[in-house]
């Protein structure tokens, strides 16, 4: 790394994101993508976007895709601020919080991104380590802090909190921002858009990467009452006044608007879960309960590291995590009926 840089940037730790290898007939269950493409609609959507009007702009305020989306989560346009991915939404929310002399708080064992955006954007923060059971306690939320995010359902152990508990943490914190980044929401957990309207301290993340099957398309967006909306349009115009590209726009779009197909395809993942988990117990696995579109799976016999190699010499990829106390687990994405088929077959044999 060049020494013109900052010292900031040399302290960095970057983010490694799943890897994407060009194995032949690889099967690929690292990463949290949908099995199943996205809706026909999609495809047609971005076909007829791709025309004459991609030398112009796009619209810097998305306002057919906020209309979409308000369409779908019950909640006027200006609650809704879109995003090239929550990454990106993330990001800037992490960077309305930054230069805080109190610690935004976040599980220790959650999105890996977290600590990254802290550390970029030099946000104090301070990790709550999950109960024995990776649950995440919010009563131990309960200190001094300038912010708290958790994802519902958390990743990467896929629980999720009951609406309930999330409502109380408002209220017990009616001057604190509270992010919760509902990235895998739609697989079975509730989500608090519901309460948007009633906690001005709330902001929710969502995103199209998983269940609207389009992580390719770099589509997330926030939910919250236009007051925090406000900042993180301030944000995002200080560097960059345009949200999404035409295709992105189109597609989203598309997508939003085709709830049926979105819940055919949510349902089947669902179901997909069910039946994996019931086979990994089966096979001796522990298997956390899920409300999302991957298990979090650890076998007492087989180390994680040894498992998750010898599925790889098998072309068949699943997410392994070394950190303290989870380096045992594996985490892996429900693929299509095929697919699970095939990763049993292939842990029957090693197990
Ligand atoms: N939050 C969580 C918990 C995630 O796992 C991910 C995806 N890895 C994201 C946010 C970001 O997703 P995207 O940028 O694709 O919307």
């Amino acid at each position: 790394m060049s020494r013109f840089w900052s010292p900031l940037v040399h302290q960095l730790t970057p983010y490694v994101p799943g890897e994407q290898p060009k194995i032949p007939n690889l099967t690929k269950l690292n990463t949290n993508e949908s099995p199943y493409g996205p809706s026909p609609k999609v495809y047609e959507a971005i076909k007829q976007a791709a025309n004459d009007t991609l030398r112009l702009y796009p619209d810097p305020q998305a306002q057919d895709l906020k209309q979409a989306l308000a369409k779908h989560t019950g909640l006027p346009a200006d609650h809704i601020f879109v995003g090239n991915g929550s990454d990106e939404v993330l990001a800037l929310a992490f960077q309305a919080l930054l230069k805080q002399d109190k610690p935004l708080l976040f599980p220790d064992i959650s999105y890996s991104f977290y600590p990254v955006y802290c550390q970029m954007y030099q946000v104090n923060y301070e990790q709550i380590p999950l109960d024995q059971n990776f649950n995440i306690n919010l009563a131990d939320y309960n200190r001094p802090k300038g912010g708290i995010i958790f994802p519902n359902p958390n990743a990467p152990t896929g629980i999720a909190l009951p609406l309930s508990e999330i409502r109380q943490l408002l209220d017990n914190n009616p001057d604190t921002v509270i992010l919760v980044d509902e990235a895998y929401v739609d697989f079975g957990a509730e989500s608090a858009v519901a309460l948007v309207k009633d906690y001005p301290n709330l902001l929710v993340t969502q995103t199209f990467s998983k269940s609207w099957a389009l992580a390719g398309l770099r589509v997330g967006f926030a939910v919250g009452q236009p007051e925090l909306i406000e900042g993180l349009i301030r944000v995002k115009d200080s560097f960059n006044s345009y949200p999404l590209d035409r295709l992105a726009l189109a597609g989203a779009i598309a997508a939003v608007e085709d709830q049926d197909y979105f819940n055919t395809a949510c349902r089947k993942v669902i179901s997909a879960r069910e039946k994996l988990t019931q086979a990994l117990n089966q096979l001796g696995f522990e298997v956390l309960p899920s409300s999302a579109n991957f298990v979090f799976a650890r076998h007492p016999k087989h180390e994680g590291a040894w498992l998750a190699q010898k599925l790889r010499e098998n072309a068949l990829l699943v997410r392994h995590f070394n950190q303290p106390r989870i380096h045992d687990f594996l985490r892996i994405t429900l693929g299509t009926d095929d697919q699970n088929k095939l990763l049993i077959q292939l842990l029957t044999n090693l197990t």
